[in-house]
């Protein structure tokens, strides 16, 4: 069976002398893979297409067996110019693509991890100041869109709503509690203005999330509560350069 489809191309391996693996996420089959046989010697079937972070419109057949992908030609759509020389920006984009890839996106959730991988890309080449901190928000913002929405408007349990307050985070239950509640086990502080910047992220474009916000104690509290949510509900963690599975 043979299909067109498009593509943001994750990473790219080489097996053999000729011939290319790709590891793709596209918006109908979530993150797969595929081999482009023989491409390294046929730039003709893929002028400039098979480099991560390509957007390509890709033609694709499906083994008899149903079991491989092979890519057989591709178009590129749309390529990062700046990524490609700002280096800093360019691992920032790395860092969300290898959380896509462990993240592991299914059928179900594929268009709609497609529409932010393109957003975050096109946010990452465009916006004038991107914080360091935008991969550790497109964790919570993928995990939010595919079915682990955090609660962050009012305290679960006794609904107080908490915008200009803050409070504490459970981790485990994925909510937040107010100060007056009891807050049992893995409970991050968190301050109103962290609280804020969650809910933007939660919430608008990428191009919109904040790069500047004032005192380490902000960045600590969301880094501690992002990092806590996706290790106990999506059981990734971020060591040594890449996401363990725990
Ligand atoms: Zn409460």
């Amino acid at each position: 069976m043979e299909f067109t489809d498009t593509i943001v191309i994750l990473r790219v391996g080489k097996f053999r002398e000729a011939d290319i693996w790709v590891r793709f996420l596209s918006p109908t089959l979530g993150v797969a893979s595929a081999f482009a046989f023989g491409a390294s010697r046929s730039r003709r079937r893929f002028p400039g297409c098979l480099d991560a972070l390509n957007e390509v419109l890709a033609r694709i057949k499906r083994t008899r067996d149903g079991s491989c992908l092979n890519l057989e030609e591709g178009t590129l759509l749309n390529g990062p110019r700046r990524l490609r020389v700002d280096w800093r920006r360019l691992g920032l984009a790395a860092n969300c693509m290898k959380f896509i890839e462990a993240f592991g996106i299914g059928q179900d959730g594929a268009a709609k991890a497609y529409a932010l991988c393109k957003e975050v890309l096109a946010a990452l080449e465009e916006a004038g100041s991107v914080s360091c901190h935008f991969p550790l928000f497109f964790r919570l913002r993928l995990a939010s869109e595919q079915g682990y929405a955090p609660e962050l408007d009012a305290c679960q349990l006794c609904g107080r709503p908490l915008a200009g307050r803050g409070g504490f985070f459970q981790v485990q239950s994925g909510g937040m509690r107010c100060s007056t509640c009891p807050s049992g086990g893995f409970c991050v502080t968190m301050g109103a203005e962290a609280l804020e910047l969650l809910r933007i992220i939660k919430e608008k474009t990428p191009l919109a999330w904040p790069h500047e916000f004032s005192g380490r104690q902000v960045r600590e509290q969301c880094a501690r509560a992002v990092e806590g949510f996706i290790q106990y509900h999506v059981g990734l963690v971020w060591e040594h350069g890449y996401f363990r599975r725990v």
